[in-house]
């Protein structure tokens, strides 16, 4: 197992290391806030060494793929002195919304990270950039670099040939520079028609990069942007917008995953030109591609996580069922694990499939070392110590049992719970016929061989050594209650305690003392490892078990746990006091996650 401390090196701590050796970035100069050549070149030395990015398209919630490029950008810049900007990448109009925005942030910060530098906020937004965006695009034009295409998109799509066969030239491409820049003035100003032209970059209809076939810069769409408004009917294209953004903002390492490996020759060709044209600065960002993360038994498009909220499969973006971070966090994974599984899934070329599994091995391992303990019962049946009051005075009596907070770190010290005459057990701890191997609860029988056998003797965890006497069954044949003694001189930490040896140790809950709470059960939210596999509709794998809402009893000292307080409840695994509906005398828990099979056998 991977120290949680330990980086894996990948290829892109070696591409650092290497730019780093070799000063390739060294003598850079940063205008202090993003701009062209000489907002840059004004300004003093980058006392960055490296810059990254992390660039959400506000358009949804982030999922644990985006964790993973949060981790992996945030967390080089850490490591190589660098910083890393957080950049909305709102250059489409359509679809953003300040609810995402909000989001985004919470997340980032939440993941523990700042986008702040040399005391300087890194917080950006490309459609900022849109005025660089446009001058940029006439200087393409001046340079006879792009033209504007009037071509119908299906003559467009026609003249664009397709793997085996290279595209043709469109009659607007011969167009001289004057009449170009004459156009896309009347594209900006509104004198085109949505749709009626675009501004394309000149390189080579036959190029065997489809990427490289004149792509489209600019298109005209009349949308209201949520921070420009209506002050523009054009609109930069992603694949254009992104390596100017980058350029922009000092970008060194431009990290994204592999379906963008196409383009990098356009993003190479487009800041090389902007370049030499004295637009941007030098050095310019290198874009490098990784693998994307992708987990078992949950999808990662936001499109889809849409779907699931939209058309009620789950109870909304923040379910914890869903793999968005909200939802992550509300289902009690903490903010390291998240942090963990992005470390130990490392950065490389080769896709795959990591195991869900190992999302709740990294939570174990934040967890298990500091996670207060608590006794509950899930699936309580009641246990009748019918001796109680002569052992210890009277029925209504209170004996205090104790228990280490955390058994590892005595210093957090001890919980108290009482010991009453009736407490809870879980169902399964009593077998009125015990299967072999069984050391709980089993009543006094005659055997299969025709010998009587007593009772079993099971200790109830900190509390006393019991004697199982009998049970009682309700017309239906349901076990109702189960009685036993209490051995006397076996409670827990007195003297003598351990004299009686017993193999079944037992979890319990006063009935009288104890608190109901509500618990929340998530399951996996998709009952294939690959929802999608073989291009199967994910909504027909669906889980329909993926949650079950029970009541149960803690020990009293949960009724007041705080909002969002993890736990390991003692054999059941790892719960969280859920972000929205916990509340003091009114407690809610969500499992995160099952402890390891400890309690198996
Ligand atoms: P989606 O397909 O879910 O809508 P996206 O890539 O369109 O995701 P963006 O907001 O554009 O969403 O992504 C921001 C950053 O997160 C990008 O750099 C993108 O490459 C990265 N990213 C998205 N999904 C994953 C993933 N599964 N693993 C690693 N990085 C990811
Ligand atoms: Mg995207």
């Amino acid at each position: 197992m991977t120290e949680p401390d330990l980086k894996p090196s990948n290829f892109l701590r070696q591409i650092i290391e290497r730019d780093l050796a070799e000063g390739t970035y060294a003598q850079r100069h940063f205008g202090g806030s993003p701009g062209d050549a000489a907002h840059h070149a004004a300004g003093p030395r980058d006392p960055a060494k490296i810059r990254t990015r992390f660039p959400p398209e506000p358009n949804g919630y982030l999922h644990i793929g985006h964790a993973k490029s949060i981790c992996l950008n945030f967390g080089l810049a850490r490591d190589y002195s660098g910083v890393c900007h957080l950049r909305f990448d709102d250059t489409n109009p359509e679809k953003e919304e300040q609810e995402y925005v909000d989001a985004i942030l919470d997340a980032v910060k939440w993941l523990g990270y700042e986008w702040k530098g040399n005391s300087t906020s890194h917080l950006y937004q490309a459609s900022n950039y849109f005025d660089f965006m446009y001058r940029a695009a006439e200087a393409l034009v001046t340079a006879d670099l792009a033209y504007v295409d009037e071509q119908s998109a299906e003559a467009m799509r026609a003249h664009r040939g397709d793997f085996g066969k290279p595209g043709t030239n469109s009659p607007y491409r011969s167009r001289t520079t004057a009449e170009n820049l004459a156009r896309l003035r009347e594209m900006r100003d509104g004198k085109l028609a949505d749709g009626a032209a675009v501004l394309r970059a000149k390189i080579d209809m036959a190029s065997p990069n489809i990427n490289l076939r004149d792509p489209a810069l600019y298109r005209i769409k009349r949308a209201t942007h949520h921070h420009t408004g209506d002050a523009w009917c054009i609109y930069p294209m992603y694949t254009y917008a992104h390596p100017i953004e980058d350029a922009l903002e000092n970008i060194t390492h431009s990290i994204c995953t592999l379906e963008f490996e196409d383009q990098r020759p356009f993003y190479d060709w487009l800041l090389d030109h902007l370049c030499t044209l004295g637009l941007l600065a030098q050095p310019r960002p290198h874009q490098y591609e990784f693998a994307r993360l992708n987990l078992t038994y949950i999808v990662t498009s936001k499109r889809k996580l849409r779907q699931l909220v939209d058309e009620g499969h789950v109870d909304g973006w923040d379910d914890p069922r869903m793999p968005t971070i909200v939802g992550l966090r509300r289902r009690g994974y903490t903010a390291a694990s998240l942090r963990l599984l992005a470390e130990r899934s490392g950065a490389s070329k080769a896709g795959g499939w990591i195991d869900y599994s190992s999302l709740d091995i990294a939570l174990r391992d934040d967890l298990d070392p500091q996670a207060p303990r608590a006794c509950v019962v899930l699936d309580p049946l009641k246990l009748k110590l019918t001796n109680f009051a002569d052992v210890f005075g009277s029925d209504g009596f209170q004996e205090p049992c104790h228990a280490p907070v955390h058994p590892a770190k005595p210093e957090l010290g001890k919980r108290e719970f009482m010991l009453t005459n009736e407490v809870w057990i879980e169902r399964e701890d009593f077998m009125e016929v015990p299967s072999k191997g069984f050391f709980r609860l089993t009543p006094p029988r005659v055997d299969a061989a025709g010998v009587a056998q007593p009772g079993s003797k099971a200790r109830l965890k900190y509390g006393v050594v019991v004697e199982c006497t009998g049970f009682e069954k309700d017309a239906d044949g349901v076990v109702t209650a189960v009685l036993a003694t209490v051995v006397p001189d076996t409670k827990s930490g007195t003297p003598g305690s351990d004299a009686v040896k017993v193999k079944g140790v037992i979890t319990w809950v006063s009935v009288s003392t104890g608190a109901a709470i509500e618990v929340r059960l998530y399951d996996r939210l998709f009952s294939e490892a690959q929802p999608e596999a073989g291009g199967r509709d994910f909504l027909t794998v669906l889980n329909p078990n993926s949650k079950k809402k029970i009541s149960a009893f803690a020990e009293a000292s949960l009724l007041y746990a705080s909002a969002a307080a993890h736990f390991q409840f003692e054999r059941h695994g790892y719960f969280v006091a859920d972000r929205v509906e916990h509340a003091a005398g009114k407690p809610v828990f969500n499992r995160t996650a099952t402890l390891k099979d400890v309690w198996a056998k």
